[in-house]
């Protein structure tokens, strides 16, 4: 395909995203005025429930304004040679491929987030805050992303030189070396996230001696699940949302609960949060998101490993002389429907999880608390009871409440 066959297929497949994006955004407002499903009524009270219709709104607004705006910005930087421009400015610099790699990633992306940081910025200290979610200051906003910003350029700029650095000494044959690598971080991730990482922007400290931590290990040791590894995260800190997750797998294993969570819920709900957590692992979520990550990142490599020598590619973006740095952007680009498809796939297998761990924990504990903790935490977050189908569909990791709630109570 020509480069200029290839230039109109990404401005078609940019606007066309951006109008399925907008389509589901409209119908999904739309629903804001459904009738609350009577197993939901006990969830907000009639002034809570207009709150949380008036946050709703607000988000969609925004996000509109805010995908349109990033939808001109690219359009007019394919257009107008934005992608040359950076180029030319990075080759007046350096001539080693890596290096020009480096500087053109970190160029482009700098630029996108500087772009970008009104928006995130009115979202915290303008619609979080008018709706009482918002606990960060502007420092810690602003050294959150100081923070985010080096280690993309530690760890993303890292992966990148060692990459380029396979496609120089193994040509096309880098994608498996590339997909090694990758599966290796990805790997070593998992298990040291929280270990690593998180303590750069949060404060972790293991739950404390008491009640809470008897009712939990009571449960663990019920259902046979040696933990060992509970963590209380600062999340107040940023915001008042609460959340628990699991990370790792073996003698890494951890779950972490944000002290907003404990805040929030009674003891036995966050033993139901904490045993839906348990049912991921017995059922073997956390192996299977990873090996299913692991094979995607494998396809899309090898798909990659099949135009980066295409000099077309490149030029599709506006880049004259051909490289692997304008090539990966290009094929970024061109991928695109190819990964909103595999993350369709990706969210309904998550969807299916959610409903086996919340099984899990109605098997192995209780529905009742389980429940309650849910609609407690849908309260909390100003969460939408009456989404869109078809929105569910595209966007949603976990199931809408009502259909969780249904499940558990049958
Ligand atoms: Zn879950």
């Amino acid at each position: 395909m020509s480069s200029t066959t290839l230039f109109y297929l990404i401005l078609a497949i940019l606007i066309l995203e951006f109008l399925i994006e907008t389509v589901l955004d409209y119908l999904n407002a739309k629903s804001f005025s459904k009738p609350v499903p009577p197993e939901l009524e006990d969830v907000y009270d009639a002034k809570e429930y207009a709150r949380s219709q008036a946050y709703k709104k607000t988000n969609y607004n925004f996000g509109l304004l805010t995908s349109s705006f990033s939808l001109v910005v690219i359009l007019c930087f394919l257009t107008f040679g934005g992608f040359q421009w950076v180029d030319q400015v990075v080759r007046g610099i350096t001539d080693h491929p890596i290096g020009m790699a480096l500087l053109f990633f970190g160029f482009i992306m700098l630029g996108s987030d500087l772009l970008m940081t009104p928006f995130s910025y009115y979202k915290t200290f303008v619609i979080e805050e008018k709706f009482g979610f918002n606990k960060t200051t502007k420092k810690l906003f602003f050294l959150d992303k100081v923070k985010g910003w080096m280690m993309l350029a530690i760890l993303g700029g890292g992966i990148l030189s060692v990459v380029i650095w396979f496609f120089q000494w193994a040509g096309s044959d880098f994608w498996l070396y590339a997909w090694g690598l990758i599966a290796v971080f990805t790997v070593f991730m998992n298990l040291f996230y929280s270990r690593l990482i998180v303590p750069l922007f949060n404060k972790q400290t293991p739950l404390e001696e008491g009640s809470l931590k008897e009712k939990i290990q009571a449960y663990a040791q019920k259902v046979g699940f040696e933990l060992k590894n509970i963590f209380v995260i600062d999340g107040s800190k940023r915001s008042t949302k609460a959340n628990a997750y699991f990370s790792g797998f073996g003698k890494e294993k951890r779950v972490t609960l944000y002290d907003t969570l404990i805040n929030d819920l009674e003891e036995e709900e966050i033993v139901a949060v904490l045993a839906h957590e348990v049912g991921h692992y017995k059922r073997r979520h956390i192996i299977a998101n990873l090996t299913v990550s692991l094979l995607l990142t494998g396809f899309t490599l090898f798909l990659l490993s099949l135009f980066i020598n295409n000099p077309e590619v490149s030029k599709a973006i506006g880049v004259e002389i051909p490289s692997f740095h304008a090539a990966l952007i290009g094929f970024g680009l061109l991928y695109s429907p190819v990964s909103q498809l595999t993350g369709l796939a990706m969210n309904y297998m998550s969807r299916q999880f959610e409903y086996q761990a919340d099984h899990f924990a109605k098997e192995t504990l209780a529905a009742q608390p389980l429940i309650d903790s849910l609609k407690k935490l849908s309260r909390n977050n100003l969460s939408n009871l009456t989404p869109h189908p078809a929105y569910v569909f595209m966007h949603y990791s976990h199931p809408p409440l009502v259909a969780r709630v249904r499940r558990l109570g049958a």
